[in-house]
């Protein structure tokens, strides 16, 4: 990977300083950064002709496509194959969560947990922050965390509570995460523009947006701007993936949820930010309250067979309920609740569309 990262952004084809210096001016300074800029971007914040930021990406890109970095357009199973495994697992110190998971929350993917206030978003990225700094064969990934806060909730006294609770060294734990504090949305636009750099230099391998749509939801109100706040979304998620892949680094994202009238039974709450947010999400675990427990259900998941399982947020962390406490089920059973949390979550396009325009009308969490 590392030598990706060495060549220079001058080094591209049609990149002369001038071109660099606007690169950098808009925090685009690797490689990386640029292979996982769209065209649009560039544009609108680089002042940018469409042929030039197209051919800008388009290089970049294929870069790191002939040094296999990122995938081809066209590859054969085999090199996928090859790819996935050096995919990697990180646990949740949950056996059930990890269960559901199919191992852990997997590097080269987007994760998303979406639910309620309360319902444990934020303690479970606490919880990956510390879990991911144990080395591989202890089922962490061997690297940082960085943590994007939107919301004002990273607390580093909970991170010193997971960490020792899991006999870990607290110092060194809270000294590798790195905490970025986000007050609005174009800065959150920024720092995952740049946050090629910031990975390689820190020894990142997990990033953690929470909650990826606060912000935007907050800015974005009324009708007229909803598009435009999709497209940022779309952006971000976009940019996101990216990185999952050329980095091999797993990320996590938090969505809030939106109350769902169309649905008439089970449970009425969807995920906020319409399709944009799921299409790009490679799982998506919806979270809710259960008693003194948690529910996590597996919405939607390209491998894993749908279910759900229980967890419990303690001083210590994630972990499973205690034997005979709650109603634990099988993480590989396709339960009511999850179908019912699916049928909320999937709801025709047609209907998807028409809650996504009247979503700044309804509730939020
Ligand atoms: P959200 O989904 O809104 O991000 P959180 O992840 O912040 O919700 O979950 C908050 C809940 O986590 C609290 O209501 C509490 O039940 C639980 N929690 C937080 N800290 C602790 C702790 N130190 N010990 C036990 N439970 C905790
Ligand atoms: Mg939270």
């Amino acid at each position: 990977m590392s030598e990706a990262m060495e060549v220079d952004i001058a080094d591209l084809p049609g990149v002369g300083p001038a071109t660099k210096a606007k690169l950098e001016s808009g925090g685009i300074s690797t490689i990386l950064d640029l292979a996982a800029a769209t065209t649009n971007e560039l544009v609108d914040n680089l002042n940018l002709t469409e042929e030039t930021a197209h051919n800008l990406v388009f290089e970049a890109q294929k870069l790191l496509k002939d040094r296999g970095y990122l995938e081809k357009d066209l590859v054969s199973a085999q090199e996928l194959f090859t790819r996935r495994a050096k995919m990697l697992r990180c646990t949740t110190f949950s056996k059930n969560l990890d269960g559901l998971l199919a191992g852990g929350i997997e590097t080269q993917s987007v994760t998303e947990f979406y639910g309620e206030f309360g319902s444990g978003k934020t303690q479970i990225c606490h919880n990956e922050c510390v879990a991911a700094q144990l080395p591989v064969e202890q089922g962490g990934l061997g690297g940082n965390a960085l943590y994007i806060d939107t919301e004002s909730t990273f607390r580093p006294e909970r991170i010193a509570q997971i960490a020792k609770g899991h006999g870990m060294e607290v110092e060194s734990v809270l000294s590798n995460i790195h905490v970025a504090k986000i007050y609005n949305s174009s800065h959150l636009e920024l720092i995952v523009r740049a946050m090629g750099g910031l990975i390689q230099q820190n020894h990142i391998k997990l990033v953690i947006v929470d909650s990826i749509i606060s912000l935007h939801r907050a800015e974005f109100l009324g009708r007229g701007t909803l598009s435009e706040r999709q497209q940022k979304l779309n952006a971000i998620m976009h940019r996101l993936k990216r990185v999952a892949e050329i980095f091999n680094i797993a990320v996590i994202i938090t969505n809030q949820v939106q109350a769902s009238p169309d649905t008439f039974f089970g449970d009425p709450t969807k995920a906020a930010g319409g399709n944009i947010i799921g299409h790009a999400s490679t799982y998506r675990i919806y979270l809710r309250k259960a008693g003194q427990e948690r529910k996590a259900i597996m919405i939607d998941s390209p491998m894993h067979p749908y279910g759900d399982t229980n967890f419990v947020v303690t001083e210590g962390g994630i972990t499973d309920p205690a034997e005979g406490g709650g109603s634990k089920k099988s993480a590989n059973t396709t339960s009511s609740a999850a179908s019912s949390a699916r049928s909320a979550s999937k709801s025709s396009p047609k209907t998807q569309k028409a809650s996504e325009e009247s979503e700044e009308a309804t509730t939020s969490s």
